[in-house]
């Protein structure tokens, strides 16, 4: 029997678009794949449970975590340090499970670097679908709102360039249910069936 190499998927987006309520809702729903859990620096949050949110370190802990390279990925965000655990995911994944992360956006940036093969889903706001509106109803808001509004989505579209999928947040379960769309789908595309077709016929053949 062979054994088939894991799918890693990274959500992510920008901040405050949604990423932690689409992730939590799509784990009620989907058992067959592994949250990594993530380190972070910052203090627990009334209700979070270490080792199930996430595993709490010092300051001094999580650099020598960073020194000893046993993170895949990790950023300053808000003056704490989050990260991915290296040898949960690179485990996971040889064990034939699936991995999904919820990270932002430049630790994204550095699994695309590490770990290209991965499947980058955007989280996007609703808001680029409202201010398209807006533009085209000419709407009241003053020039100077809607021209900044207009910076921000082109930074956000830019943002866009690393990843395979765009998932627009409207309600989260429409998101939830495109993301699993995006997980079906990696699991039929052609190459990995290919492989998997092609092993069996070279061990009965050889
Ligand atoms: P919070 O403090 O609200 O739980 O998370 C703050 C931000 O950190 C969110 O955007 C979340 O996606 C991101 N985050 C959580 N874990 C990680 C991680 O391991 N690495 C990176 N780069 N970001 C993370």
């Amino acid at each position: 029997m062979i054994k088939e190499k894991g799918i890693l998927f990274i959500l992510s987006g920008p901040s405050g678009v949604g990423k932690g309520t689409v992730r939590k809702k799509l784990f009620e729903e989907e058992t067959d794949l592994q949250y990594s859990i993530s380190m972070t620096t910052r203090d627990r949050r009334p209700g979070e449970v270490d080792g199930v949110d996430y595993f709490y370190k010092t300051k001094e802990e999580f650099e020598q975590l960073i020194k000893d390279g046993q993170l895949l990925e990790y950023a300053q965000y808000v003056n704490n340090y989050y990260g991915t655990p290296r040898n949960y995911v690179e485990e996971t994944l040889e064990n034939g499970q699936d991995v999904f992360l919820e990270i932002e956006v430049q630790g994204a940036l550095q699994v695309k670097e590490n770990f290209p093969e991965g499947v980058f889903i955007f989280l996007f706001p609703p808001s680029l679908d409202e201010l398209k509106n807006r533009i085209v109803s000419r709407g009241t808001e003053s020039q100077e709102l809607v021209l900044n509004r207009l910076k921000e989505a082109r930074n956000e579209i830019e943002m866009m360039d690393a990843y395979d999928y765009v998932v627009v947040n409207d309600k989260v379960q429409h998101a939830v249910d495109k993301v699993k769309t995006i997980i079906k789908s990696e699991h039929l595309k052609r190459e990995r069936i290919a492989k998997q077709y092609k092993k069996i016929l070279e061990d009965e053949l050889s």
